[in-house]
């Protein structure tokens, strides 16, 4: 995971703050002796990450600053095709259509079944989580996209508040705090010459 101390920069630790209050809030609920099922999510398993994840503008910060920082140049390469391959596939289309066909839109993190960029995975990414992987492979498969996974509300709602903390928090410090696909917000990232800075000086970074 990304490293950074908090005087660092800002932006990145709101972002970090953030995804460490979900994993604690994820797994205080988990530990519940009430809990009816455990979660069967595993590394490997990735039905949930034929997606478009959406983001916060400091999730994306942290994101980009990851990849800029850790990512060899053949990584960024990679990750730069699939943003141009999945921005051609849904140039024009709704963003129903999108959802209906997301079994083609592998993440632009997924490789070799496994996340690019686990450290740093955005809230939406930690919050998706099943009890039954059997059951995701199935929506999955049959290309159901309008079910849902059998997961905990307390989850979903542990996403909410996350979700909400973070636009207020962005808010208040009047930055841009639009919901983003992850691929556009890198893409922009990588467009921007000092993306984190002008972020925190209230310029608009993601879709200008
Ligand atoms: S949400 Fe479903 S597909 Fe995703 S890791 Fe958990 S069990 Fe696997
Ligand atoms: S960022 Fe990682 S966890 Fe989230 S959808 Fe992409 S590959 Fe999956």
């Amino acid at each position: 995971m990304t490293t950074m101390k908090s005087s660092d920069n800002k932006a990145l630790e709101l972002a970090l703050q953030a995804l460490k209050w979900t994993d604690e809030a994820i797994y205080k609920f988990t530990l519940l002796e009430s809990l009816p099922e455990p979660l069967d999510c595993k590394p490997g398993c990735h039905y949930c990450c034929f997606n478009l994840p959406v983001v916060t503008p400091p999730e994306a910060l942290l994101v980009g600053y990851h990849v800029e920082q850790t990512f060899t140049a053949e990584e960024k390469k990679e990750v730069n095709d699939r943003i141009e391959k999945i921005m051609e596939r849904i140039d024009g289309i709704s963003p129903y259509e999108v959802a209906m066909m997301r079994h083609e839109l592998p993440c632009i993190f997924l490789k070799d079944a496994m996340c690019m960029i686990y450290g740093v995975r955005p809230a939406v990414c930690r919050t998706c989580t099943s009890t039954d992987a059997e059951h995701c492979r199935m929506i999955f498969e049959s290309r159901n996209h309008r079910a849902r996974l059998k997961c905990y509300q307390q989850i979903r709602e542990i996403f909410q508040t996350v979700h909400s903390r973070l636009v207020d928090r962005c808010r208040e410090m009047e930055c841009q705090t639009d919901a983003l696909p992850l691929p556009e917000a890198i893409k922009d990232y990588f467009r921007h010459p000092e993306p984190i800075e002008a972020w925190l000086l209230g310029e608009i970074v993601f879709n200008p």
